[in-house]
């Protein structure tokens, strides 16, 4: 794709003005996975830029085929990482959605079908954990079984959507305290957050037991929910910020950590302060901390853990390692299991493609992005998988299930929790 000269500059103060910034040097090219797979100028950092920036001076109209590179994006901050002008490729990326939100048709099925499930589901906690209970149902009573081996669930389109489904824990019990077992160190609150708390509760309450065992108590407030992140990857930016200023009032006891365990909501609440431009914000994103950098500061000196004589795979999610930069702590921490070989996945700085709803609604770059992941379990032929994000847990849990790979794929929390000696 051919580029076109850019004559002005976004202003600035503007959300596009950190294109100005990228001077153009193409180091980064070699670090974004949508580049790598493609080659392709416009699928690479370097490309994405320059045309926000056409896009910035209506130097260029927005086509098909320009929304397809700027949607091709999985926000994974690679590019960021490495740029020695520090594009702050995140907040361009954020752009880059709200603008294209701005050209699609204020009406139509698509939009209705996407508030119905944003508005109305995944954001309404009650709504969620129907939707929880239901999806326990399906899986506990043998129905799931029965569809998929009849083929009706391909028949109608939704195979691949419902193979991504990870087997469900009981919802985590409603309880807002959990006092510290034996002796008290502190206290800290937990996020829960929308997805994960119906898809990888089993998460949430290995750290709750954790943290209760490492002497803990831990507050879940009621009145939390989605971190926003939904909202902003279609662009409904203010929607975003309304649910970005219900967690900062849900967590009102300032003086604790706001504990994540998925570090694709850690990486949002983290930034929270560049999204919305209170004080609060500032304090909540300052007190926001992985449950991984938490437990690799605890004492553990109480605790023991059982031997696990397997070979145990870690991967690092992106938004781990590129915005919340606490990608040694799971390795670290697993590395307390005594007899575990523990191993790092090959390419851990390359996204595997499950960044957020990606691959729902680029399935094809995203199994592409998967493939060298799946070739390298193959090889390494781990007997386990931890992934600190419930994003890249569905999306490799999927594709070790459909290569008919015996790994189970866990947080490294679970897997601490269940080894602790009773
Ligand atoms: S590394 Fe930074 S400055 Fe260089 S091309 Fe990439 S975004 Fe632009
Ligand atoms: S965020 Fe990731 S996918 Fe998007 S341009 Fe940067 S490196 Fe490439």
């Amino acid at each position: 794709m051919t580029m076109p000269s850019v004559a002005l500059s976004p202003a600035p103060g503007t959300a596009l003005h950190g294109t100005e910034l990228c001077v153009a040097c193409g180091l980064c090219l070699p670090h974004c996975p949508t580049y790598r797979l493609t080659r392709d100028e416009a699928e690479s950092p370097r490309g994405r830029i320059a045309l926000l920036r056409a896009l910035a001076h209506n130097d260029l109209p927005l086509s098909a085929t320009a929304e397809a590179h700027l949607q091709h994006c999985l926000a994974c901050r690679a590019c960021e990482k490495v740029c020695p002008s520090h594009v702050p490729y995140g907040q361009l990326v954020d752009a880059a959605w709200a603008l294209l939100e701005t050209h699609r048709p204020a009406t139509g099925l698509h939009r209705r079908s996407r508030a119905i499930l944003l508005d109305r589901v995944i954001t309404v906690p009650a709504s969620l954990r129907r939707i929880g209970r239901l999806l326990y149902w399906y899986q506990r009573s043998g129905l799931q079984r029965l569809l998929r081996a009849s083929g009706l669930l391909s028949l109608f389109g939704i195979g691949k959507t419902e193979a991504m489904l990870p087997k469900l824990s009981p919802a985590m019990p409603a309880a807002e305290f959990y006092p510290a077992a034996g002796e008290r160190k502190g206290a800290v609150t937990l996020f829960t957050g929308c997805v994960a708390s119906v898809f990888d509760s089993q998460t949430q309450q290995a750290t709750i037991r954790l943290l209760n065992a490492l002497g803990y108590d831990v507050r879940v407030p009621a009145s939390q929910g989605c971190c926003g992140a939904l909202h902003l990857r279609v662009g409904e930016t203010e929607k975003a910020q309304g649910l970005m200023r219900r967690n900062l009032e849900a967590f009102t006891e300032k003086n604790l950590p706001i504990i994540t365990t998925a570090s694709g909501c850690g990486a949002l609440l983290r930034e929270y302060d560049r999204h919305v431009a209170d004080n609060d914000a500032n304090l909540f994103a300052d007190r926001v901390t992985d449950i991984g950098q938490f437990l690799a500061h605890a004492d553990w000196q109480h605790l023991r853990l059982k031997p696990l004589p397997r070979r145990v795979a870690v991967h690092d999610p992106c938004t781990l390692t590129n915005v919340l930069k606490q990608e040694r702590a799971p390795h670290v921490l697993l590395k307390r299991i005594p007899e575990a070989e523990i191993v790092a996945l090959p390419e851990n700085n390359v996204c595997c493609g499950g960044a957020g709803a990606y691959p729902l609604t680029q399935p094809d770059m995203a199994r592409r992005l998967r493939q060298d992941k799946i070739r390298y379990l193959r090889e390494m032929a781990p007997d386990i998988l931890v992934t600190s994000n419930i994003g890249c847990a569905l999306q490799l849990g999927a594709g070790i299930r459909d290569t008919g790979l015996d790994i189970e794929v866990l947080h490294p929390v679970v897997l601490l929790e269940r080894q602790l000696e009773t």
